[in-house]
């Protein structure tokens, strides 16, 4: 299995461009964010304790989150990687990751990070409010709550990744397919990589 990590604060394109890459890479697309907006719309259980959190722009908690990951990865067992999107978004979710990966002798092999400045991060989520239809984007204090929760809980998590040298900065700004460009070449790099490194059968 190859599987990434997209890894940015909200606004930074993540979902945009992890539609082009699972087109072009054929990796299962594992959006937590989506999984949650799924869950309130079939207003689950646990969609209904989710929103309490999403409606004030905080982090859902870890354990229902990583819950929901494992789920997804049992309900996939034919996939040839994952890619990550707003996942994991805290230390504690990371670990709990590999440990999940490390039962299926996978791993992550890198995470691609994102990087916008903030004041165009808040412009482009205020554009996206205009035609999302999701509540936490169209509210402003909303927005803010979202970056802070970003830079408290998640930019961390690249900190966790660094430690195994998994991580590489992408500018977030420019076209969407100059953007598409600098991810695809840095996969392109590690799948050649894997492929020198792998026994003749098998993985
Ligand atoms: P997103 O679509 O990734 O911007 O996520 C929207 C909201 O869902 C976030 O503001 C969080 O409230 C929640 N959420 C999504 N992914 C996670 C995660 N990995 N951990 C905790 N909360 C999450």
């Amino acid at each position: 299995m190859f599987n990434l990590i997209l890894f940015g604060p909200p606004g930074s394109g993540k979902g945009t461009q992890s539609e082009k890459l699972i087109e072009r890479y054929g990796l299962k697309h594992i959006s937590t964010g989506d999984l949650l907006r799924s869950e309130i719309a079939r207003q689950t259980a646990l969609g209904q304790e989710a929103q309490k959190f999403m409606d004030k722009g905080q982090l859902v908690p870890d354990e229902v989150v990583i819950g929901m990951i494992s789920s997804a990865l049992d309900e996939n067992p034919q996939a040839k990687g994952f890619l990550f999107d707003g996942f994991p978004r805290t230390a504690a979710q990371a670990e709990a990751l590999d440990k999940l990966l490390d039962l299926k002798n996978s791993s992550i092999a890198v995470m691609l990070a994102l990087d916008v400045s903030e004041d165009e991060l808040i412009k482009r989520l205020e554009k996206r409010g205009q035609t999302s239809g999701r509540s936490d984007d169209t509210n402003h204090q909303v927005i803010k709550a979202r970056i802070v929760e970003y830079h408290a809980k998640t930019a961390p998590v690249a900190d966790y990744y660094r430690n195994f040298n998994k991580v590489v900065m992408i500018k977030g700004e420019g076209s969407i397919d100059g953007i598409f460009n600098g991810l695809c070449t840095e996969i392109d790099k590690r799948l050649r990589e894997k492929q020198e490194t792998a026994p003749l059968s098998g993985e």
